[in-house]
Protein backbone atom coordinates (compact mmCIF):
# COMPACT_ATOMS: atom_id res chain seq x y z
CA UNK A 1 0.00 0.00 0.00
CA UNK A 2 3.01 2.01 0.74
CA UNK A 3 3.55 2.29 -2.90
CA UNK A 4 -0.16 3.65 -3.83
CA UNK A 5 -0.52 6.17 -6.39
CA UNK A 6 -3.24 9.00 -6.03
CA UNK A 7 -5.16 7.33 -8.97
CA UNK A 8 -5.28 4.22 -6.48
CA UNK A 9 -6.50 5.96 -3.39
CA UNK A 10 -9.00 7.82 -5.44
CA UNK A 11 -10.88 4.79 -7.22
CA UNK A 12 -10.48 2.99 -3.40
CA UNK A 13 -12.10 6.48 -1.79
CA UNK A 14 -15.27 7.36 -4.00
CA UNK A 15 -16.74 4.26 -3.73
CA UNK A 16 -17.47 4.14 0.31
CA UNK A 17 -20.96 6.37 0.62
CA UNK A 18 -20.60 9.61 2.32
CA UNK A 19 -23.58 11.40 1.57
CA UNK A 20 -24.03 13.92 3.89
CA UNK A 21 -27.85 15.12 4.87
CA UNK A 22 -28.77 18.32 5.91
CA UNK A 23 -32.18 17.47 7.25
CA UNK A 24 -29.88 15.27 10.12
CA UNK A 25 -29.44 17.20 13.13
CA UNK A 26 -26.80 14.50 14.19
CA UNK A 27 -22.56 15.76 13.94
CA UNK A 28 -21.19 13.79 11.13
CA UNK A 29 -25.19 14.01 9.59
CA UNK A 30 -24.62 10.81 8.61
CA UNK A 31 -22.86 7.76 10.27
CA UNK A 32 -21.46 6.61 7.22
CA UNK A 33 -19.43 9.53 6.70
CA UNK A 34 -17.20 7.82 9.18
CA UNK A 35 -16.42 4.33 7.47
CA UNK A 36 -14.01 6.63 4.82
CA UNK A 37 -12.58 8.47 7.79
CA UNK A 38 -11.37 5.03 9.43
CA UNK A 39 -10.05 4.13 6.46
CA UNK A 40 -7.85 7.42 6.15
CA UNK A 41 -6.96 7.03 9.51
CA UNK A 42 -5.69 3.45 9.05
CA UNK A 43 -3.82 4.75 5.95
CA UNK A 44 -2.15 7.50 7.39
CA UNK A 45 -0.98 5.41 10.08
CA UNK A 46 0.02 2.98 7.33
CA UNK A 47 2.57 5.64 6.05
CA UNK A 48 3.77 7.19 9.00
CA UNK A 49 1.45 10.00 10.61
CA UNK A 50 1.52 8.38 14.29
CA UNK A 51 -1.39 10.89 15.47
CA UNK A 52 -3.83 10.32 13.04
CA UNK A 53 -7.07 9.72 14.26
CA UNK A 54 -10.80 10.57 13.66
CA UNK A 55 -12.56 12.68 16.70
CA UNK A 56 -16.04 12.24 17.83
CA UNK A 57 -17.16 14.83 15.29
CA UNK A 58 -16.56 12.49 12.02
CA UNK A 59 -13.21 14.73 11.69
CA UNK A 60 -9.96 13.18 10.96
CA UNK A 61 -6.94 15.10 11.97
CA UNK A 62 -3.06 13.79 11.04
CA UNK A 63 0.83 15.75 11.48
CA UNK A 64 3.27 15.37 9.17
CA UNK A 65 6.51 15.77 11.33
CA UNK A 66 8.84 19.09 10.23
CA UNK A 67 12.24 18.28 9.22
CA UNK A 68 13.98 21.55 9.09
CA UNK A 69 15.70 23.54 12.17
CA UNK A 70 13.90 26.94 10.38
CA UNK A 71 10.74 28.26 12.11
CA UNK A 72 8.29 27.17 9.39
CA UNK A 73 4.58 28.70 9.57
CA UNK A 74 2.55 25.33 10.14
CA UNK A 75 -0.07 25.33 7.26
CA UNK A 76 -2.78 22.26 6.85
CA UNK A 77 -4.54 21.27 3.83
CA UNK A 78 -8.20 20.65 3.81
CA UNK A 79 -10.43 18.33 2.31
CA UNK A 80 -14.00 17.14 2.79
CA UNK A 81 -14.99 13.76 2.65
CA UNK A 82 -18.92 14.07 1.99
CA UNK A 83 -20.75 14.22 -1.49
CA UNK A 84 -23.37 16.92 -2.17
CA UNK A 85 -26.83 15.46 -1.35
CA UNK A 86 -28.00 16.69 -4.74
CA UNK A 87 -27.36 13.27 -6.29
CA UNK A 88 -26.90 9.70 -5.03
CA UNK A 89 -23.82 8.74 -3.71
CA UNK A 90 -24.45 5.03 -3.32
CA UNK A 91 -22.96 2.10 -5.86
CA UNK A 92 -20.61 4.67 -7.40
CA UNK A 93 -18.71 2.25 -10.22
CA UNK A 94 -15.73 4.69 -11.22
CA UNK A 95 -15.00 4.06 -15.20
CA UNK A 96 -11.55 4.22 -16.15
CA UNK A 97 -10.49 5.85 -19.72
CA UNK A 98 -7.61 5.62 -20.82
CA UNK A 99 -5.58 7.55 -22.49
CA UNK A 100 -8.41 9.80 -24.08
CA UNK A 101 -8.68 10.92 -27.61
CA UNK A 102 -11.45 13.67 -27.56
CA UNK A 103 -14.45 13.85 -28.25
CA UNK A 104 -18.03 13.26 -26.48
CA UNK A 105 -18.03 10.37 -23.57
CA UNK A 106 -21.24 8.19 -23.27
CA UNK A 107 -21.69 6.58 -19.84
CA UNK A 108 -22.32 2.79 -19.66
CA UNK A 109 -24.94 2.73 -17.18
CA UNK A 110 -27.36 5.35 -18.45
CA UNK A 111 -27.58 5.72 -22.51
CA UNK A 112 -28.65 9.36 -21.38
CA UNK A 113 -26.04 10.89 -19.82
CA UNK A 114 -23.37 11.75 -22.25
CA UNK A 115 -20.40 14.29 -20.64
CA UNK A 116 -20.06 16.26 -24.33
CA UNK A 117 -17.14 18.49 -25.25
CA UNK A 118 -19.36 21.55 -26.08
CA UNK A 119 -20.57 21.87 -22.38
CA UNK A 120 -17.62 20.73 -20.64
CA UNK A 121 -14.90 22.24 -22.83
CA UNK A 122 -11.72 21.43 -20.67
CA UNK A 123 -12.16 18.00 -21.92
CA UNK A 124 -9.94 19.53 -24.81
CA UNK A 125 -6.97 20.12 -22.34
CA UNK A 126 -7.45 16.35 -21.55
CA UNK A 127 -6.27 14.43 -25.12
CA UNK A 128 -4.31 11.07 -24.21
CA UNK A 129 -5.02 12.01 -20.41
CA UNK A 130 -6.20 8.81 -18.32
CA UNK A 131 -9.70 10.08 -17.61
CA UNK A 132 -12.56 8.94 -14.35
CA UNK A 133 -16.02 8.98 -14.86
CA UNK A 134 -19.18 7.55 -13.10
CA UNK A 135 -21.22 4.96 -15.15
CA UNK A 136 -23.64 7.65 -15.48
CA UNK A 137 -26.30 6.39 -12.10
CA UNK A 138 -24.33 8.28 -9.78
CA UNK A 139 -21.87 11.07 -8.51
CA UNK A 140 -18.26 10.25 -8.97
CA UNK A 141 -17.43 12.00 -5.63
CA UNK A 142 -14.19 14.08 -7.04
CA UNK A 143 -15.57 16.72 -5.00
CA UNK A 144 -13.79 16.17 -2.65
CA UNK A 145 -12.09 12.56 -2.50
CA UNK A 146 -9.82 14.09 -5.31
CA UNK A 147 -8.88 16.63 -2.37
CA UNK A 148 -8.67 13.86 -0.13
CA UNK A 149 -6.73 11.55 -2.58
CA UNK A 150 -3.97 13.99 -3.66
CA UNK A 151 -3.24 15.47 -0.07
CA UNK A 152 -2.62 11.63 1.43
CA UNK A 153 -0.38 10.92 -1.36
CA UNK A 154 1.11 14.03 -1.26
CA UNK A 155 1.66 13.37 2.83
CA UNK A 156 2.98 9.76 1.98
CA UNK A 157 6.10 11.44 -0.33
CA UNK A 158 6.94 14.08 1.42
CA UNK A 159 7.38 11.05 4.18
CA UNK A 160 9.39 8.69 2.04
CA UNK A 161 11.31 12.09 0.25
CA UNK A 162 13.07 13.85 4.02
CA UNK A 163 15.55 15.77 1.46
CA UNK A 164 12.41 17.88 0.97
CA UNK A 165 12.77 20.19 3.96
CA UNK A 166 9.09 21.56 5.43
CA UNK A 167 7.70 22.76 8.09
CA UNK A 168 5.02 21.01 10.11
CA UNK A 169 2.46 20.26 8.02
CA UNK A 170 -1.54 19.78 9.27
CA UNK A 171 -4.41 17.20 7.55
CA UNK A 172 -8.01 18.07 8.14
CA UNK A 173 -10.63 16.19 6.77
CA UNK A 174 -14.14 17.48 7.27
CA UNK A 175 -17.59 15.75 7.39
CA UNK A 176 -20.89 17.68 5.68
CA UNK A 177 -19.09 20.19 4.41
CA UNK A 178 -21.95 20.19 1.70
CA UNK A 179 -24.52 21.30 3.90
CA UNK A 180 -22.56 23.98 5.39
CA UNK A 181 -21.08 22.17 8.56
CA UNK A 182 -18.08 21.38 7.13
CA UNK A 183 -16.15 23.43 10.29
CA UNK A 184 -18.43 23.93 12.98
CA UNK A 185 -16.66 21.52 14.85
CA UNK A 186 -13.12 22.18 14.53
CA UNK A 187 -10.37 22.13 17.00
CA UNK A 188 -8.28 25.06 16.14
CA UNK A 189 -5.94 24.55 19.31
CA UNK A 190 -5.73 20.73 18.38
CA UNK A 191 -4.86 21.37 14.51
CA UNK A 192 -2.77 24.18 16.02
CA UNK A 193 -1.89 25.83 12.34
CA UNK A 194 -1.20 29.10 11.11
CA UNK A 195 -2.82 28.98 7.74
CA UNK A 196 -4.46 26.46 5.79
CA UNK A 197 -5.69 25.25 1.97
CA UNK A 198 -8.73 23.60 0.95
CA UNK A 199 -7.78 21.06 -2.02
CA UNK A 200 -11.45 21.27 -3.40
CA UNK A 201 -11.32 23.24 -6.62
CA UNK A 202 -11.73 22.41 -10.32
CA UNK A 203 -9.58 23.07 -12.97
CA UNK A 204 -5.91 22.78 -12.97
CA UNK A 205 -3.22 25.55 -11.84
CA UNK A 206 -6.46 27.50 -10.35
CA UNK A 207 -6.29 29.12 -7.21
CA UNK A 208 -9.35 31.12 -5.41
CA UNK A 209 -9.11 33.69 -2.95
CA UNK A 210 -12.13 35.58 -3.34
CA UNK A 211 -15.83 33.79 -2.08
CA UNK A 212 -19.26 35.27 -2.66
CA UNK A 213 -20.33 37.62 1.15
CA UNK A 214 -23.61 35.47 2.13
CA UNK A 215 -26.02 36.57 3.70
CA UNK A 216 -29.86 35.25 4.61
CA UNK A 217 -32.94 37.24 4.88
CA UNK A 218 -36.31 35.75 6.17
CA UNK A 219 -39.46 38.28 6.02
CA UNK A 220 -42.52 37.25 7.63
CA UNK A 221 -45.66 38.86 6.92
CA UNK A 222 -49.05 39.24 9.27
CA UNK A 223 -52.04 39.84 6.83
CA UNK A 224 -55.52 40.28 7.92
CA UNK A 225 -57.49 37.16 7.87
CA UNK A 226 -61.36 37.76 7.20
CA UNK A 227 -64.23 35.35 6.01
CA UNK A 228 -64.06 35.62 2.69
CA UNK A 229 -67.67 36.44 2.67
CA UNK A 230 -67.57 39.46 4.40
CA UNK A 231 -64.08 40.02 3.18
CA UNK A 232 -64.59 43.59 0.91
CA UNK A 233 -62.42 46.64 1.97
CA UNK A 234 -60.88 44.84 4.85
CA UNK A 235 -59.08 41.39 3.92
CA UNK A 236 -55.34 41.81 3.48
CA UNK A 237 -54.07 38.66 2.21
CA UNK A 238 -50.49 37.99 3.00
CA UNK A 239 -49.94 35.10 -0.04
CA UNK A 240 -50.33 38.09 -1.92
CA UNK A 241 -48.56 40.40 -0.14
CA UNK A 242 -45.79 38.09 -0.14
CA UNK A 243 -46.23 37.59 -4.48
CA UNK A 244 -46.18 41.04 -4.58
CA UNK A 245 -42.66 40.90 -3.16
CA UNK A 246 -41.39 38.29 -5.00
CA UNK A 247 -42.74 40.04 -8.30
CA UNK A 248 -40.73 43.19 -7.60
CA UNK A 249 -37.32 41.88 -7.38
CA UNK A 250 -35.50 42.88 -10.03
CA UNK A 251 -35.27 40.63 -12.55
CA UNK A 252 -31.12 41.44 -13.90
CA UNK A 253 -30.04 40.93 -10.26
CA UNK A 254 -30.91 37.02 -9.94
CA UNK A 255 -28.67 34.11 -9.87
CA UNK A 256 -30.09 32.86 -14.06
CA UNK A 257 -29.00 36.70 -15.35
CA UNK A 258 -25.63 37.13 -13.55
CA UNK A 259 -22.40 35.85 -13.55
CA UNK A 260 -18.86 36.76 -12.90
CA UNK A 261 -18.45 39.22 -10.11
CA UNK A 262 -22.03 40.35 -10.05
CA UNK A 263 -24.03 39.64 -7.10
CA UNK A 264 -27.97 38.79 -6.90
CA UNK A 265 -31.36 38.48 -4.57
CA UNK A 266 -32.37 35.11 -4.77
CA UNK A 267 -36.12 33.79 -3.22
CA UNK A 268 -35.32 30.42 -1.68
CA UNK A 269 -38.53 29.18 -0.28
CA UNK A 270 -42.16 30.45 0.69
CA UNK A 271 -45.03 29.47 2.05
CA UNK A 272 -48.19 30.91 3.63
CA UNK A 273 -51.68 31.16 4.11
CA UNK A 274 -54.50 34.26 4.63
CA UNK A 275 -52.99 35.38 7.58
CA UNK A 276 -49.39 34.67 7.56
CA UNK A 277 -46.48 34.37 4.74
CA UNK A 278 -42.95 33.61 4.75
CA UNK A 279 -40.32 34.17 2.31
CA UNK A 280 -36.95 33.29 2.37
CA UNK A 281 -34.07 34.49 0.08
CA UNK A 282 -30.46 34.47 -0.22
CA UNK A 283 -28.69 37.58 -0.78
CA UNK A 284 -25.10 37.77 -2.77
CA UNK A 285 -22.02 40.07 -3.74
CA UNK A 286 -18.06 40.23 -3.81
CA UNK A 287 -18.81 43.40 -1.28
CA UNK A 288 -20.08 44.26 2.01
CA UNK A 289 -20.99 47.43 0.75
CA UNK A 290 -22.82 45.60 -2.18
CA UNK A 291 -24.26 43.06 0.12
CA UNK A 292 -25.68 46.40 2.38
CA UNK A 293 -27.49 48.05 -0.60
CA UNK A 294 -29.08 45.25 -2.04
CA UNK A 295 -30.32 44.30 1.44
CA UNK A 296 -31.57 48.12 1.63
CA UNK A 297 -33.51 47.69 -1.71
CA UNK A 298 -34.95 44.32 -0.84
CA UNK A 299 -36.65 46.37 2.01
CA UNK A 300 -37.84 49.14 0.50
CA UNK A 301 -39.68 47.03 -1.91
CA UNK A 302 -41.03 45.07 0.92
CA UNK A 303 -42.12 48.64 2.78
CA UNK A 304 -43.46 49.92 -0.78
CA UNK A 305 -45.59 47.15 -0.99
CA UNK A 306 -46.87 47.10 2.47
CA UNK A 307 -48.08 50.34 1.83
CA UNK A 308 -51.28 49.05 0.09
CA UNK A 309 -51.77 46.79 3.09
CA UNK A 310 -51.83 49.41 6.20
CA UNK A 311 -53.69 46.56 8.94
CA UNK A 312 -50.63 44.40 7.96
CA UNK A 313 -47.08 44.10 9.45
CA UNK A 314 -43.99 42.92 8.61
CA UNK A 315 -40.62 41.42 9.88
CA UNK A 316 -37.65 41.23 8.30
CA UNK A 317 -34.62 39.77 9.51
CA UNK A 318 -30.44 39.30 7.87
CA UNK A 319 -28.75 36.48 8.95
CA UNK A 320 -25.00 36.49 7.98
CA UNK A 321 -23.96 33.05 6.46
CA UNK A 322 -20.12 33.95 5.41
CA UNK A 323 -17.72 36.70 4.20
CA UNK A 324 -15.93 37.25 0.98
CA UNK A 325 -12.03 35.45 2.18
CA UNK A 326 -10.37 38.12 0.92
CA UNK A 327 -10.16 40.64 3.40
CA UNK A 328 -8.91 38.24 5.51
CA UNK A 329 -6.24 36.69 2.97
CA UNK A 330 -5.59 40.43 1.62
CA UNK A 331 -3.50 40.84 5.47
CA UNK A 332 -1.27 37.22 4.74
CA UNK A 333 -0.37 38.66 0.91
CA UNK A 334 2.00 35.07 1.17
CA UNK A 335 -0.47 32.72 1.48
CA UNK A 336 -1.43 32.79 -1.95
CA UNK A 337 1.72 34.10 -3.13
CA UNK A 338 3.41 30.83 -1.87
CA UNK A 339 0.57 29.09 -3.80
CA UNK A 340 1.36 30.40 -7.08
CA UNK A 341 4.73 29.77 -6.57
CA UNK A 342 3.86 26.19 -6.02
CA UNK A 343 1.28 25.55 -8.93
CA UNK A 344 4.68 26.92 -11.30
CA UNK A 345 6.96 24.47 -9.54
CA UNK A 346 4.55 21.87 -10.58
CA UNK A 347 4.22 23.30 -14.43
CA UNK A 348 1.46 25.49 -14.58
CA UNK A 349 0.60 28.88 -15.32
CA UNK A 350 -1.37 29.77 -11.87
CA UNK A 351 -4.72 31.44 -12.77
CA UNK A 352 -6.42 33.54 -9.88
CA UNK A 353 -9.90 33.58 -9.54
CA UNK A 354 -13.49 33.75 -7.58
CA UNK A 355 -15.92 31.39 -6.97
CA UNK A 356 -19.53 32.24 -7.19
CA UNK A 357 -20.27 30.22 -4.13
CA UNK A 358 -18.75 29.51 -0.31
CA UNK A 359 -15.77 27.10 0.75
CA UNK A 360 -14.41 25.86 4.10
CA UNK A 361 -12.02 28.07 3.62
CA UNK A 362 -13.87 31.09 3.59
CA UNK A 363 -15.53 30.13 6.93
CA UNK A 364 -11.96 29.13 8.37
CA UNK A 365 -10.54 32.43 7.64
CA UNK A 366 -12.86 33.84 9.67
CA UNK A 367 -12.59 31.68 12.44
CA UNK A 368 -8.77 32.87 12.23
CA UNK A 369 -7.20 30.35 9.96
CA UNK A 370 -6.89 32.13 6.48
CA UNK A 371 -7.57 29.55 4.08
CA UNK A 372 -7.61 29.87 0.22
CA UNK A 373 -8.79 26.95 -2.28
CA UNK A 374 -6.71 25.48 -4.48
CA UNK A 375 -7.73 22.88 -7.86
CA UNK A 376 -8.39 19.20 -6.77
CA UNK A 377 -9.11 18.96 -10.69
CA UNK A 378 -12.41 17.68 -10.43
CA UNK A 379 -15.17 18.85 -12.80
CA UNK A 380 -19.23 18.81 -13.22
CA UNK A 381 -19.47 18.52 -9.23
CA UNK A 382 -22.86 17.36 -7.83
CA UNK A 383 -24.02 15.30 -11.25
CA UNK A 384 -23.77 12.10 -12.64
CA UNK A 385 -21.39 13.48 -15.49
CA UNK A 386 -18.47 14.34 -12.81
CA UNK A 387 -15.05 13.58 -14.17
CA UNK A 388 -11.39 14.12 -13.45
CA UNK A 389 -8.15 13.45 -14.84
CA UNK A 390 -5.26 11.21 -13.19
CA UNK A 391 -2.71 13.54 -14.74
CA UNK A 392 -4.50 16.92 -12.90
CA UNK A 393 -4.81 14.61 -9.65
CA UNK A 394 -0.87 14.62 -10.05
CA UNK A 395 -0.65 18.04 -10.93
CA UNK A 396 -2.21 18.86 -7.51
CA UNK A 397 0.37 16.35 -5.56
CA UNK A 398 2.68 18.25 -6.55
CA UNK A 399 1.44 21.72 -6.01
CA UNK A 400 0.92 20.76 -2.36
CA UNK A 401 4.69 19.03 -2.13
CA UNK A 402 6.34 21.87 -3.72
CA UNK A 403 3.51 24.65 -1.79
CA UNK A 404 5.40 22.78 1.20
CA UNK A 405 8.72 23.26 0.06
CA UNK A 406 8.06 26.91 -1.30
CA UNK A 407 7.21 27.81 2.83
CA UNK A 408 10.09 26.15 4.12
CA UNK A 409 12.51 27.78 1.67
CA UNK A 410 10.95 31.22 2.43
CA UNK A 411 10.73 31.02 6.07
ZN1 LIG B 1 -16.26 20.38 -2.44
Amino acid sequence: MTTDTVLDRFLRYVVIDTQSDASSPTQPSTEKQKNLGRLLVDELLAIGLTDAHLDEHGYVYATVPANTDKQVPVICFCSHMDTAPDFTGTNVKPQLLRNYAGGDIQLKGDPQQVIRVTDHPELKNQIGNDIVTTDGTTLLGADDKAGIAEIVTAAQFLIANPDIRHGTIKLLFTADEEIGRGVDKVDFKKLGAKFAYTMDGETAGHIEDETFSADGVEIAISGVAIHPGFAKGRMENAIKIAGAIVDRLPKELAPETTEGREGFVHPTALSGSMEKAALSLIVRDFTDEGLATKEKMLEDIVKDVMKAYPGSTYRFEVKQQYRNMKKVLDRHPEIVENALEAVRRAGMAPVRGSIRGGTDGSRLSFMGLPCPNIFAGGHAFHSPLEWVSRQDMERAVKTIVELARVWEERA
